[in-house]
């Protein structure tokens, strides 16, 4: 196989996860008899460029599955970032009536919700049905398509070009990086701006946090390799912020390479710290492995040691994370006998490939488990806020990445 944006021959694996299904495959009690698909689950690191990115094997239409879309706004915490940042870039950028703003993976409005009170023009794009018609439904416009070169021509031939092109944790899911990314430079006015959101690589690496790994990640980001992405594509990187969201996060401002806008010292600072993180040595990449053996390792001998001693355990949280490292570390539920829920959508069902079955948070106050295993590690404290009243019980909470640790 060869490298997704600059087509060098990849000879070298950052992680190698054995085979899983793809993570959001939750299956219903009838499924628990049939066969299930598992896919390679190996991503690969690009010496030239440094994109970071998974195995071709499988299409994308396979891996969806359009039950179990994610709502964004069911997140307060995702909302509440959302308004924060439509109200920055508004004034950052001076939007107004005259302005056009398009949002990539516009989910269900989240975030155009804030353009749309506001008074400024938006479109959004969105193939999930589901999403696109609840979007809709609040009063945003939504074209059901995937976004790529051919829709950026497109939109920029009807004369709707963009003041504002963003795109929050779309970039890395996209098969196709340098497709999508002429896509952008394709829409965007002469002096637009485009931002995007992803987790970055060096959270990912510093944190141990293998199990953010799933198929329907095609690319794990650093801004070396992002800044070189977007250079071919006659863009470059202006500005970048570090944010906190899902384990570590940067948003990247892009312009046209011939645009007005002057670099921000931020983008040397941010290039700096992947400098010394380690990001342009090979080295780096092959020891991840390692570092995520030995999460699974530290998890699965404190499970067998639990069911040695007759103590309970149950998980708190039944996301693709916990999928990732559930699957990978072959628990199953005899050593996790159940895992609760939030989602209405997700009880009652079953964990792919663990088949561990998915309960409402209140199975915990009525089984009280000596150990609550918090898969979504980026929530725990809020998890554990939450459940106080285990905690006064005697119940201990665990989470086991980026080590193991017990509460
Ligand atoms: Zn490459």
């Amino acid at each position: 196989m060869n490298c997704r944006h600059c087509g060098a021959p990849l000879r070298h694996t950052f992680l190698d996860l054995g085979f899983a299904p793809p993570s959001n495959a939750y299956l219903k009690a009838e499924d628990l008899n049939r066969p299930e698909i598992w896919f390679p689950l190996k991503i690969r690191v690009c010496d030239q460029c440094w994109l970071v990115q998974t195995e071709d094997h499988a299409r994308a239409d396979e891996l969806f599955s359009p039950d179990y879309a994610y709502f964004s706004s069911t997140s307060g915490g995702w909302l509440e970032h959302a308004r924060r940042y439509a109200q920055a870039i508004t004034g950052r950028l001076g939007l107004g009536a005259g302005s056009f703003v398009i949002e990539v993976a516009s989910n269900d409005g989240y975030l155009l919700k804030n353009f749309v009170a506001a008074g400024i023009p938006c479109l959004g794009i969105e193939p999930t049905a589901g999403t696109a018609a609840a979007a809709e439904a609040i009063g945003v416009p939504v074209l059901r398509e995937f976004f790529g070169e051919a829709l950026g021509r497109r939109l920029a031939g009807e004369g709707r070009r963009a003041d504002l092109i963003a795109g929050n944790n779309v970039y890395a899911h996209v098969p196709d990086i340098n497709d999508f990314t002429r896509g952008l430079a394709a829409a965007l006015k002469p002096e637009g701006t485009i931002t995007l959101e992803f987790p970055h690589l060096l959270r990912l690496i510093e944190n141990n946090q293998f199990d953010t790994v799933y198929h329907e990640h095609f690319s794990y980001l650093s801004l070396h390799a992002v800044r070189r992405v977007f250079e071919a594509a006659g863009l470059r990187i202006y500005d970048v912020e570090e944010l906190p969201t899902h384990g570590g996060s940067v948003r990247v401002y892009g312009c046209h390479a011939a645009a007005a806008m002057a670099q921000r010292p931020e983008v040397e600072r941010v290039l700096r710290l992947e400098v010394e993180g380690g990001l342009l040595d090979l080295a780096t990449y092959q020891a991840f492995q390692a570092r995520a053996d030995r999460v699974k390792d530290e998890l699965l001998g404190f499970l067998l040691e639990q069911k040695r001693l007759g103590k309970t355990v149950a998980a708190y949280g039944a996301a693709a994370k916990g999928n990732t490292l559930l699957n990978y570390a072959g628990v199953k539920p005899d050593l996790l006998p159940f895992v609760c829920d939030a989602a209405p959508a997700k009880q009652g069902k079953y964990l792919p490939g663990s088949h561990i079955p998915i309960q409402a948070p209140r199975a915990l106050a009525e089984r009280r488990p000596d150990y609550v295993l918090i898969l979504p590690w980026n929530i725990a404290a809020e998890v554990r806020a939450q459940n106080r009243h285990l905690a006064e019980q005697g119940t201990r909470f665990v989470t086991a990445v980026p080590r193991l640790e017990v509460m």
